[in-house]
């Protein structure tokens, strides 16, 4: 097995705001192990990325390789990049601007290093690992603390003119909706995302509701995560599952517009959020999305949940650095 450089190894990485995952692959990108360190953003973007090399030299080490084996190493960011000049533009949640992330990094990993927005990458995973690069049109919808796509057409990521594209987190479904963190009022983001959930059941218990969750957390809802809110569905929490399903009618309606727009084979949902809540959601992700289209554009398309869940991150970057190596 082999080719004659050596290289048969990638390194995928997903830098967020909380954590930092790197994952190793093989030449078919056959995950071998992934190591995680936290990101630690208050430390300014030189710690971050000296932590983002130390964990890419822990993965390798892990898998009993060495460096010289890697091929390339692609990195999933959160914000806007321009993977040209392999520099993170903006990116709130790591409280960078202007980052030359992929010349630092390959400073200090001696390897080739390759940049790409998050969602980005997590499409390109579920596109390639888990859909096997078969549909030639697919939306990915991936719904966290926050909400972002990728846009894959003609069997290839559409980036858009300036590597934005697919920024539908912030598609504007209710204009008296409340206000998103983007300044805008009722975007997809803050109806649906794993924060607008947390919001949604902090104010309902406030106005004194009942919920399972006080039992389980205690009144201020301290530490609340998307599997507490799963579990509590169960423990048959109405309030929880109200707010849940709302959640689920708007990422229909988002879903709509977007099979309306692009016309798509396959609309793929992934992030935190479905992965602790895809029983629950989907059903109603899939009836809001049929009765909001416009008639007779629902034909073919499939809407699934992806099972790839925390790794679509670190595969996609994988997939990333095996494209641009190739
Ligand atoms: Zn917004």
């Amino acid at each position: 097995m082999g080719d004659n450089t050596g290289r048969n190894y990638f390194v995928g990485v997903d830098l967020g705001g909380t954590k930092i995952l790197a994952g190793l692959f093989d030449a078919k990108l056959q995950p071998l192990g992934a190591t995680k360190l936290s990101t630690k953003a208050q430390r300014g973007s030189d710690a971050v990325l000296e932590r983002v090399a130390r964990c890419v030299l822990d993965a390798i080490d892990e898998c009993d390789l060495e460096t010289k084996q890697i091929r390339g190493v692609g990195i999933g960011a959160p914000g806007v990049v321009d993977q040209e000049h392999g520099e993170v533009i903006f990116a709130p949640n790591l409280g960078w601007k202007d980052v030359a992330a992929v010349k630092e990094l390959e400073k200090r990993l001696d390897l080739p290093v390759f940049l790409e927005n998050d969602c980005h990458v997590c499409m390109l995973g579920v596109y390639e690992q888990e859909l096997k690069s078969k549909p030639k049109h697919v939306v990915g919808i991936f719904i966290g603390t926050g909400i972002g796509g990728g846009i894959i057409i003609n069997g290839e990521l559409f980036t858009g003119a300036n590597h934005t594209a697919g920024e539908l987190g912030h598609m504007v479904i209710d204009i008296n909706g409340p206000k998103c963190s983007c300044g805008n009022k009722g975007c997809f983001e803050v109806l649906a995302s794993r924060l607008a959930l947390f919001r949604a059941i902090q104010a309902a218990v406030k106005n004194g509701q009942k919920s399972e969750l006080t039992e389980m957390l205690g009144e201020d809802l301290k530490d609340l995560r998307s599997g507490d809110i799963r579990k509590a569905i169960r423990r048959g929490d109405k309030v929880v599952e109200k707010i849940v399903e709302e959640a689920a009618e708007y990422t229909g309606i988002a879903v709509a517009n977007l099979v309306n727009l692009l016309n798509p084979e396959i609309v793929v949902l992934g992030g935190g959020v479905i992965e602790a809540l895809g029983d629950e959601m989907m059903p109603t992700i899939t009836k809001s999305a049929k009765s909001h289209v416009m008639p007779g554009l629902f034909k073919n398309v499939e809407i699934i949940a992806s099972k790839l869940g925390d790794n679509a991150g670190i595969t996609g970057a994988a997939v990333l650095a095996r494209n641009k190596t190739r």
